[in-house]
């Protein structure tokens, strides 16, 4: 197999009520989806750059869903990079951890069955988290960032990303504000079966 190669196909001004973004449009050579790159500010040969890796989640990212904790993620990167006046959140479209929207959308029968997130990927067959994230290094690379701090609560994204040629020199936590009872179990899950850091006892005590 050749080796994969991302190519950039459009840049457009997105302003929106955290700045004054521009996104990035590729096209590349493993998938025909349209992977994005949302950047706000001055990156190019930059060090330790604030970074989102934020796969879609449609149910999440554009429905608010509170069965999982994408659409906060996805709105305080944003919060975050327009702090510090630079960043860059890749969207990858791999939804559902890579499973599609439709088999997530299985999986969430299965889960309000009483199977967790990782029980209910395996019964549709699919890897507990079936992600890759060539794509988002190639980006990178495109966009010439020298160095990343993540945003993510997921160690794996961070040998994922590394083991790509990625240079993550810090991680920057986000830890979710709202917890509720849809969300609980998936955030445990998350914590307790995905290795993801935060804090257990807050997600386990938190009301709402
Ligand atoms: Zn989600």
């Amino acid at each position: 197999m050749s080796k994969p190669t991302v190519e950039r196909v459009s840049v457009a001004r997105i302003p929106n009520e955290y700045g004054e973004f521009l996104l990035h449009l590729y096209a590349n050579s493993m998938d025909t989806k349209e992977h994005m790159a949302l950047v706000l500010g001055d990156i190019a040969h930059a060090e330790e750059v604030l970074c989102r890796v934020h796969s879609e989640c449609f149910t999440g990212d554009v429905l608010g869903s509170e069965r999982c904790d994408c659409g906060e993620q996805l709105h305080r990167s944003q919060e975050k990079i327009a702090e510090e006046g630079r960043g860059i959140i890749v969207y990858l479209r791999q939804e559902g951890r890579g499973i599609g929207l439709s088999d997530k959308l299985r999986a969430y029968n299965l889960q309000d069955d009483g199977y967790d997130t990782v029980e209910a990927n395996l019964m549709l067959g699919h890897q507990a988290d079936a992600r890759d994230y060539t794509v988002a290094a190639l980006i990178l690379q495109d966009l010439a960032v020298r160095s990343i701090r993540l945003l993510t609560n997921n160690p794996e994204k961070i040998s994922e990303l590394t083991k790509l040629g990625v240079d993550v020199k810090d991680r920057i936590g986000i830890e979710p504000r709202m917890i509720n009872e849809n969300n609980r179990t998936y955030l445990l899950t998350k914590i307790h079966r995905m290795n993801h850091l935060m804090n257990v006892g807050a997600v386990s005590r938190a009301n709402g």
